[in-house]
């Protein structure tokens, strides 16, 4: 049977609430008040984009809340979803030194948030485009969490930077991809604007390869940054895949954050393949929006899982069902509708590898199968574009890891399409080296004079970093905070 929204709008709404409610002020200040505002606090060091943490606590504790969502936005622009969707529980929190006695972590994250909303719920304009400018000009492809977080950077280093995404908004998965309870498109967007406000300018609708080339951008611009992500969910490759009611979890998601979420269609009885955080977001949210049964197929066992723990609790405290050790042989099908899974039971042997058992295959009654397998990387995409790019054998872009340079001097990359796939706090601290990196890049060009375009986009230029160990002292620039 053909699958429709089963909610009711208000219905929906509430389900599909943010989880985290946020902090009353007296809630912020007394658990502020916990915070041993650690002497080389390792809660900074487990933070990919640096935030000095205690002193934003600080700020907290001692009622400067626009001061604390300044610390917090200078260092990681994105600092509202990043307090939403960071797994904390590995990074900050995990790093906290009250666990070694035995105490609750500082709530870091929701600390974060409650500054970081402050400003971003009363409007308060932080940052305006900084004064003196460099007259460098980049050009970032994709405007995802690596593209905002390197063009942020590079706004506050004194140079100009334009990102062209391809979608109608910028944010990339945190616009168009993150669990709708987590962090819905609205705290995106006026992440999106507070980018803005540094003086980025962000052109959408714009797909690089398509509506302009790269020797296009290359004539304008002194650099470029790819921030593309990554591609499509992996295929199944079983028959029956191409049945109406079956889809990428990444397409259901993005339906739920274009379409009013009374609107989104969801089966009665879904099946999820696949065991990450992304089947997990999916079936938490089949639930949510109504689905009777959402249920994770997972080849393996529970130890197995490549989700998060925090992230497989959440899902069963939502009703979500598992069924471990079986993978799908076809999708059923009924009246050109999906009415099933036919799958089969697997096992490990004693050196955990996976074999299918013979004659264990059994049918799994369902309306619609949503593919969580993980995304394609992009590159056929990344070849078209820029020919003599380096790229890993997994199909990541090759690039130094402490300031983002490819094999092609002028060539940046960082985030997904670069790590692989990693969280947004990776992702926006990836784009922030990148920046810092370029500025290196340009600093070198003054020295030694300009460089030369050759016309598969590769520079004569001298080796990278000679003479240019100083780290990069962003506030010298950075004259635009209030
Ligand atoms: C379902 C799901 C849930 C997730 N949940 C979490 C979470 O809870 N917490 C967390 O920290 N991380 C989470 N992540 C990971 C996180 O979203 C990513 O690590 C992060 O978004 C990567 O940022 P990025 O900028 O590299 O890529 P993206 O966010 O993918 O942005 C890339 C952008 O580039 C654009 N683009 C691509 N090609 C072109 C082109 N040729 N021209 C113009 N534009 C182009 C795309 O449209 C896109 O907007 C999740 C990921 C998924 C898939
Ligand atoms: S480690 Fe914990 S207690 Fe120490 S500064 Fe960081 S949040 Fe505060």
């Amino acid at each position: 049977m053909e699958i429709r929204p089963i909610l009711d709008p208000e219905t929906a709404t509430r389900n599909m609430a943010e989880i985290e409610p946020k902090y009353s002020p007296q809630e912020a200040v007394t658990e502020a008040n916990r915070c041993l505002y650690c002497f080389d606090a390792p809660c900074i060091r487990a933070c990919p984009t640096g935030i000095d943490i205690p002193a934003f606590i600080k700020k907290i504790a001692t009622g400067n809340i626009t001061g604390s969502a300044r610390t917090i936005l200078s260092a990681n622009i994105l600092g509202a979803s990043c307090a939403r969707v960071c797994p904390t529980s590995v990074l900050c929190e995990g790093a906290c030194v009250l666990l070694d006695r035995d105490q609750q972590p500082i709530k870091i994250g929701r600390l974060q948030r409650y500054a970081t909303d402050h400003v971003l719920d009363d409007n308060i304009n932080l940052f305006s485009p900084p004064t003196k400018k460099s007259g460098k000009r980049v050009a970032l492809i994709g405007g995802g969490p690596a593209s905002l977080g390197c063009a942020a950077e590079l706004a506050l280093l004194g140079h100009e930077a334009v990102i062209f995404e391809k979608k109608p908004e910028a944010g990339g998965l945190n616009t168009y991809g993150i669990a709708y309870y987590k962090l819905t498109p609205e705290v995106s967007l006026k992440e999106v604007e507070l980018v803005k406000q540094l003086g980025v300018e962000i052109r959408t609708g714009v797909e690089v390869g398509r509506d302009i080339t790269i020797p296009e951008l290359e004539k304008e611009f002194d650099a470029l940054f790819l921030g593309v992500g990554l591609g499509s969910t992996l295929r199944l490759d079983i028959p029956g895949e191409e049945l109406p009611e079956v889809v990428e979890a990444l397409h259901f998601i993005d339906d739920i954050h274009t379409k009013p979420l009374h609107e989104v269609a969801v089966g009665k009885r879904v099946a999820v393949i696949g065991c990450g955080n992304t089947a997990i977001d999916a079936v938490t949210q089949a639930k949510r929006l109504g689905a009777a049964h959402a249920t994770i197929i997972y080849r393996r066992g529970e130890r197995d899982m490549p989700a998060y723990v925090y992230e497989y609790e959440l899902a069963k405290q939502d009703g979500a069902e598992f069924v471990f050790y079986a993978i799908p042989e076809a999708v059923l099908e009924r009246d050109g509708h999906v009415c099933g899974l036919r799958l089969v039971r697997t096992e490990m042997d004693a050196q955990r590898n996976l074999r299918v058992i013979p004659d264990s295959a059994f049918d799994f009654p369902c309306d619609m199968v949503i593919k969580a397998l993980g995304q394609e990387k992009m590159t056929a995409m990344l070849d078209h574009l820029l020919p003599g790019l380096d790229l890993a054998d997994n199909g990541t872009i090759r690039r130094d890891d402490q300031t983002g340079q490819t094999n092609i001097p002028h060539v940046f990359a960082g985030g997904d399409a670069a790590n692989g796939g990693s969280e947004v706090v990776n992702a926006v601290g990836e784009g922030k080296k990148a920046a810092r990196g370029m500025h290196r890049f340009f600093s070198q060009q003054e020295a030694t004079g300009p460089i030369q375009w050759s016309r598969m986009g590769v520079v004569d230029a001298p080796p990278y970093g000679a003479g240019l160990d100083a780290p990069v002292r962003v506030q010298e620039t950075a004259t635009s905070f209030r």
